[in-house]
C-alpha cells in the first residue's frame, strides 16, 4: 500500500468527497494535511490549464494509463471567443481516438475556403477541398463544445481527475526540479506533487513567468476585434473565410451558418482609438467593407459584445525545466493569423503525449524526454510563425499601413494561382509544418505508474 494510504482518505478537491485513490496516487498523511495547503496528493502529471492543449494531453496521458491531474481556472468551459475552428489535423486526432463521430454530432458549421478581396478583385488563398484528407474543411464549432467533449471523454478513466475552479498560485520546487503546483480551488488552498507539470495555461501563462522562462518575438504585435453579427436566409451559402481589404483597415468574415463572425484588424495599441471614435464610427467602417452586412452592423450596440484579441506572438527559447514542461499557447503564443494556435496547442499535446506516456509510466522521465518534445514541436512551430510574419509584414501592415485601398501584390496573385503555393498555404493550415498522429491504442489504465521524483 502506498505511503500515508492506510491513515486517512483524502478528500477530492472537486467534491469534497473522499477518494477512492487510483494505483499511483497518495493520499496525504495527517501531519501533511496539518500544513497550509494540505491536504496534498500525488499524480503522475499535473497539467494546468483545460484549453485544447492541456484537456487533449490529459485525455492522451489518462488511456494510456498515466494517472494525471487537470487543473482549470475556470468553473466551466463557457467562455466567448476563444477561437471556434477545429482544422483537419485535429479532426484526424479526433478520428484515430474514436471521437470524430461525436464532434461531427454537434452543431457545427464548415469552411472550406479562404479568400481575399480587394478593390482589384478576389483571390483564394488556401482551398481545403484539394487536400487529400477525409475532413477538407475547417469545422467551426465553439470551444467550450470541443471541451466538454474531450473532457468528458477523458473522465471515463479512473486515473484522469479534473477540477475545475482551481487557479495555480505556485511551483513546488525542491533541489531545482518542478515538484508540483499550489492551487487555490473550490474548497480553499491545496497542492498537487507530481512527477511531471504541464503548464498548457495560455497566452498569459503564470507557469511561464513563474519558471522564468524567457521568449523571443516571433510576428509583428496586432490587434483584432472580434464579434458577432446575425446571418439572413439570402446570404451566400458556404462563404468560407473571408478577407476584405480596404483603405488602412482589413476585416475577417467567418461563415458560421448561423452568424458571421467578424474580426476587425487593427495596429497593435489601436484599440484605445477605436474605442474614442466610437460604435458609430466602427459600424460605418464594417458596412463599408462589407456592404452586404450594413443592413445589421446596428446589432452591434456595445463595446461587451465584443472581445479584443491583443496579438503578441512569442516563443520560449526553452519550453522545459527538469520537471516541468510548457506547450500551446504557454510555450508560443500563436498570431491569429491563418487561425492555428488550436492546432499548434492540439499537436504539442498529441507529441507530448507520444513522447512521455512511457516515461512517465516507468518512472523514468528525464529532461532529456521534455527536450524531445521541444525538439519535434519547435520548428514545425517555428515555420508557422514565419509564414504568419510574412503574411503580416507583407499583407496586414501593407494593408494598414495604406491610406488608399490596399490592392494585393502582384507577385502575390500570381503566385497564389500557382497550384502548388495555394495548396502549401492550405496545407499549411490545415496540418501545420508537421503532420502529428495520436497511439490509436489505448494503454492498460488499470496499471497507472508508481509516483516517482525525477531527478
Ligand atoms: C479572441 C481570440 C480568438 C482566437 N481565434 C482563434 C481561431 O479562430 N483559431 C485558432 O486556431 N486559434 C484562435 N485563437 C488562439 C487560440 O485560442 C489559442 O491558440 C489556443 O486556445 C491555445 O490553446 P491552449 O490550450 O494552449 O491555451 P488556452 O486555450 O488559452 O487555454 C489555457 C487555459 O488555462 C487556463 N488557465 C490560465 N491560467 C491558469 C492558472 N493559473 N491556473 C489554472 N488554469 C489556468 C485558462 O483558463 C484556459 O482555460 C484565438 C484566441 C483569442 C484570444
Amino acid at each position: 500500500m502506498l505511503k500515508g494510504a492506510e491513515s486517512e482518505p483524502g478528500t477530492d478537491p472537486a467534491s469534497g468527497k473522499p477518494l477512492s485513490f487510483p494505483r499511483g496516487v497518495i493520499v496525504p498523511g495527517r501531519s501533511e494535511q496539518k500544513t497550509r495547503f494540505a491536504p496534498s496528493w500525488q499524480t503522475d502529471c499535473c497539467i494546468v490549464g483545460g484549453g485544447p492543449a492541456g484537456t487533449v494531453l490529459g485525455l492522451l496521458l489518462a488511456r494510456e494509463g498515466v494517472s494525471v491531474t487537470l487543473l482549470e481556472a475556470h468553473k466551466d468551459f463557457e467562455r466567448e471567443f476563444r477561437g471556434n475552428t477545429i482544422n483537419p489535423s485535429v479532426m484526424e486526432v479526433m478520428e484515430e481516438l474514436g471521437l470524430v463521430d461525436r464532434l461531427l454530432g454537434l452543431r457545427h458549421a464548415k469552411i472550406h475556403r479562404f479568400t481575399a478581396q480587394a478593390a482589384d478583385g478576389s483571390v483564394t488563398f488556401a482551398d481545403f477541398r484539394r487536400l487529400k484528407t477525409g475532413y477538407p474543411y475547417i469545422l467551426m464549432l465553439p470551444q467550450a463544445r470541443f471541451l466538454e467533449l474531450i473532457t468528458a471523454e477523458a473522465r471515463k478513466y479512473p486515473n484522469f481527475r479534473l477540477v475545475m475552479g482551481a487557479r495555480v498560485k505556485g511551483l513546488i520546487e525542491e533541489n531545482g526540479s518542478i515538484r508540483g503546483v499550489r492551487y487555490r480551488g473550490p474548497d480553499g488552498p491545496r497542492e498537487v506533487r507530481a512527477r511531471l507539470t504541464v503548464g498548457a495555461d495560455g497566452r498569459f501563462s503564470q507557469l511561464r513567468r513563474l519558471a522564468g522562462l524567457e521568449a523571443v518575438e516571433a510576428s509583428p504585435p496586432m490587434d483584432v476585434f472580434w464579434f458577432n453579427l446575425p446571418r439572413k436566409p439570402d446570404d451566400p451559402e458556404d462563404a468560407g473565410a473571408v478577407f476584405r481589404f480596404g483603405p488602412g483597415s482589413l476585416l475577417v468574415l467567418m461563415d458560421h451558418s448561423e452568424y458571421w463572425q467578424v474580426g476587425y484588424i487593427i495596429r497593435k495599441g489601436g484599440y484605445e482609438r477605436l474605442r474614442d471614435a466610437g460604435l458609430p464610427a466602427l459600424r460605418h467602417s464594417v458596412a463599408e467593407l462589407a456592404p452586404e452586412l450594413a443592413d445589421r452592423v446596428g446589432h452591434l450596440k456595445e463595446w461587451k459584445q465584443g472581445s479584443l484579441l491583443s496579438v503578441g506572438s512569442d516563443r520560449l527559447r526553452r519550453w522545459y525545466r527538469p520537471g516541468l514542461l510548457l506547450i500551446g499557447d504557454a510555450a508560443h503564443v500563436a498570431s491569429p493569423v491563418g487561425g492555428v494556435g488550436i492546432n499548434l496547442a492540439v499537436q504539442d499535446a498529441v507529441v507530448a503525449a507520444n513522447v512521455l506516456g512511457g516515461p512517465l509510466k516507468s518512472g523514468r522521465l528525464r529532461a532529456r524526454h521534455l527536450a524531445a518534445v521541444q525538439r519535434r514541436r519547435e520548428w514545425p512551430t517555428r515555420l508557422v510563425q514565419g509564414a504568419q510574419t510574412v503574411a503580416q509584414r507583407w499583407v496586414v501592415s501593407g494593408t494598414l499601413d495604406a491610406s488608399e485601398t490596399f490592392r494585393l501584390p502582384v507577385l502575390l496573385r500570381l503566385l497564389l494561382r500557382t497550384p502548388f503555393l495555394r495548396d502549401l498555404f492550405a496545407r499549411l493550415i490545415a496540418f501545420g509544418a508537421w503532420p502529428v498522429h495520436a497511439r490509436t491504442e489505448a494503454g492498460d489504465t488499470s496499471k497507472c505508474g508508481e509516483p516517482a521524483l525525477i531527478q
